[in-house]
């Protein structure tokens, strides 16, 4: 089946970028979200996106016009997926919504439509039978700003259909992404598997004062050639982020190194050092000195 008809559910940071980027590339979108008062938010988070567009991937204006002609919306669900050959699901990272939604959407999308989970957490086989079609069910994952971070990590269930995860994939590289592709379930997919253990492992050497976050950085960057250590990276998502994340695993694991971690984290967002969106967090922007060429001569 060739998917045209896509509809997005769920329509806050990730579904109004993942909407546009596949409206842009071409397909006739249905944004859903449960009021008219998400939808309107929607409409602006969407045309909010023309400057991105325009100044990162260089989108005149009658491309990013005809992207937007070809959206439309509703807060009916029927509606919605009435005529969808893919379901794309951006809605809250909660189980219980996630599953409510599946039983719903089981009954009212056409028998031979797909549908993936944007799930940063969830695996699909937690929902699998709710969708009543359990061949046609896998997540694909997209990355914050999908325009510029263009990975979709594409990940089955044990019941997924090779040949829908493979148009899926086929998908994937129709609306501008890189499919990576995942053989079996993993939570936190390739990305975060990778990258959650080395900003930990950063922050370890920081709050045990082996180094300075500019050193940890160097390091990795001279080492390995990546443009950017943990702290840069640690900057893009945000200290406030990270912050959060500490503080529950101080809680949890009542890990005396995380707390002391976290009151690290705690003195950066007093002093309004939220991260690269604030201007500054580890390293101040818009020109942070790991973009200094002579950043690695030590
Ligand atoms: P968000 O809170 O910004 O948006 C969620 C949207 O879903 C809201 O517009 C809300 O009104 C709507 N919603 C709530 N209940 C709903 C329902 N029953 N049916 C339809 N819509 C409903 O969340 P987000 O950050 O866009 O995250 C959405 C999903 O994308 C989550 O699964 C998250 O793990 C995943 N994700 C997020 C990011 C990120 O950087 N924010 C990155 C990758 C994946």
């Amino acid at each position: 089946m060739a998917i045209k008809n896509v509809t997005v559910a769920g329509s806050g940071v990730l579904g109004s970028q993942i909407a546009y980027q596949t409206a842009y590339k071409g397909f006739k979108v249905v944004v859903y979200d449960i009021n008219e008062d998400a939808i309107n938010k929607a409409k602006d988070r969407i045309k909010a996106l023309r400057h991105m567009y325009k100044h990162d991937i260089a989108a005149t204006d009658a491309d990013f016009e005809a992207g937007l002609s070809r959206i439309s919306y509703t807060w009916d669900l029927a509606e919605a997926v009435k005529n969808a050959d893919l379901v794309i699901e951006a809605i809250p990272e909660r189980p219980d919504i996630k599953k409510d939604f599946y039983t719903k959407i089981a009954k009212l999308a056409p028998k031979d439509a797909i549908f993936t989970s944007n799930s940063s957490t969830l695996v699909p086989s937690m929902f699998m039978e709710d969708t009543g079609r359990p061949a046609q069910f896998l997540n694909m994952h997209f990355a914050n700003q999908v325009w510029l971070n263009n990975t979709a990590e594409i990940m089955g269930s044990p019941k997924t259909d090779p040949d829908i995860y493979k148009e899926i994939v086929e998908f994937a590289r129709n609306i501008g992404m890189i499919p990576i592709q995942l053989k079996k379930e993993q939570p936190g997919y390739i990305l975060n598997s990778l990258l959650i253990p080395l900003l930990s492992a950063g922050e370890g050497l920081w709050v045990k004062g082996v180094a300075d976050p500019q050193m940890i950085d160097k390091t990795w960057m001279a080492a390995t050639g990546a443009p950017m250590g943990p702290f840069a990276i640690l900057d893009v998502v945000g200290i406030r982020t990270a912050y959060n994340i500490t503080l529950a695993q101080a809680k949890n694991d009542k890990d005396p190194n995380a707390q002391v971690l976290a009151d690290k984290l705690k003195e950066l967002l007093d002093e309004g050092k939220l991260g690269m969106e604030a201007g500054e967090g580890f390293y101040h922007y818009p020109n942070p000195a790991y973009k200094d060429p002579n950043f690695l001569k030590i």
